[in-house]
């Protein structure tokens, strides 16, 4: 049996939108055409095997190829070497929220959360039955959201210095907030990098663990990407069942159970995608444009829009903003959509509007959405 082999001819990705329309959802989200009409190939044949990508065993040299690819792909953009595991878990980033803190906080240890999101507060919601949770930033205020002061270096987070790990989320997707460098802390550090995973360059060397579910970056949801100390995970509670261990999943090869397959072999084809294109340094740069084209529009719309997302930390990937009132939301939505600009309601609970440009949106999207809303400020202001 051949191996399969990865597609390595993903180019810049096309302006023109899929079928008339740009789809700004903020996970599952916009995918490269390129990676769609390689997994279409392998659903019938992976790797000229004659058998297709959800056909084949998960103990098959097609599948474990596939899976020690993706893994060799991650380990290249993430940029750490022996000293860390990257293991694919089963489940969502949530799930493996609680899968850290039943790792680490079962037996009494204290996890010391940042809660600058509404994603930040499901880990510690997770948290809270299994182990002691302590709030050390709070960013969630009511006019603005906010992530830690870089500059402070670690003075405005309020941590335990025996705590067994600090979390926080790198990039809030529904605040369109994010931080613009890990925080500061001797604590092991825990990153849920799920909705900004390889769009700018981060040091994944410097974490305990970082967490990150497929959907967006990473293509199909149904698994997350784990890079971790390998001595960290060793140290992960033994009173728990090896299927919740990350150190029992790394020991086989994130093939302990049956893994989510489509899943892991869409992320490996997303991480060659990413590298084809340049890696995170390049693609920030393209994020760059995107995001700050709509900011602009935001900030010089004389207050037509306005976001609580706080000036130093917005987001390079989720753009947030709203206008005076919930009508005009709405019929900016309803606008939006009629234009063949797609998903860009806010999240439940912060409200608004929100365009998610990850790193396969077309920059030619964020370029419409900008010249909408333009002339939707003339036309409503
Ligand atoms: N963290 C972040 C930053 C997210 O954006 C999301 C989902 N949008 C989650 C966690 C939750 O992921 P899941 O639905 O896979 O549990």
């Amino acid at each position: 049996m051949s191996s399969p082999t990865i597609h390595t001819a993903f180019t810049t990705p096309p302006a023109t939108p899929r079928l008339g329309v740009y789809n700004f959802s903020a996970g599952p989200s916009h995918m490269p055409i390129e990676v769609i009409d390689q997994i279409r190939e392998e659903l019938l044949d992976l790797g000229e095997t004659g058998i297709g990508l959800i056909e084949h065993s998960h103990r098959g040299p097609a599948y474990m190829d596939a899976s020690a690819e993706a893994e060799a792909v991650i380990r290249r953009l993430a940029g750490v070497g022996d000293e860390h595991a990257v293991i694919f878990m089963p489940g969502g980033a949530t799930v493996n929220f609680a899968f850290l803190a039943l790792n680490f906080l079962s037996e009494g240890g204290t996890g010391v959360y940042l809660d600058t999101s509404v994603w930040a507060q499901k880990a510690i919601e997770e948290a809270k039955p299994v182990g002691k949770v302590h709030v050390g930033f709070n960013g969630r205020g009511a006019d603005e959201f906010s992530c830690p002061d870089p500059t402070k270096a670690g003075a405005d987070i309020d941590a335990p210095s025996d705590a067994a790990y600090l979390f926080y989320c790198a990039n809030n997707t529904g605040e369109g907030t994010w931080f613009t460098e890990p925080p500061r802390s001797d604590l092991p550090l825990i990153g849920d990098l799920t909705s900004d995973i390889f769009s700018r360059p981060w040091p994944f060397a410097d974490h305990a663990m970082t967490i990150a579910a497929g959907q967006k970056n990473l293509g199909a949801a149904g698994c997350s990407v784990i890079v971790a100390k390998r001595e960290f995970i060793e140290r992960g509670s033994k009173s728990i069942g090896p299927i919740l261990r990350f150190a029992d999943h790394e020991h086989a090869q994130s093939i302990l159970n049956t893994p989510p397959t489509f899943a892991v072999r869409v992320i490996g084809l997303m991480a060659e995608w990413t590298e084809a294109q340049g890696g995170p340094q390049a693609i920030a740069e393209r994020n760059r444009l995107k995001s700050s084209m709509i900011w602009k529009i935001v900030d010089q719309s004389g207050g037509f829009y306005r976001s609580r997302a706080s000036h130093p930390a917005r987001s390079g990937l989720n753009v947030t903003f709203q206008t005076a009132s919930s009508d005009l939301d709405a019929r900016f939505l309803t606008e939006a959509k009629a234009a063949g600009l797609e998903n860009l309601a806010g999240l439940a609970g912060v409200g608004g509007m929100r365009a998610s440009m990850y790193n396969a949106f077309p920059v030619r999207g964020a370029e419409i959405l900008a010249a909408f809303m333009t002339d939707f400020a003339t036309r409503n202001g």
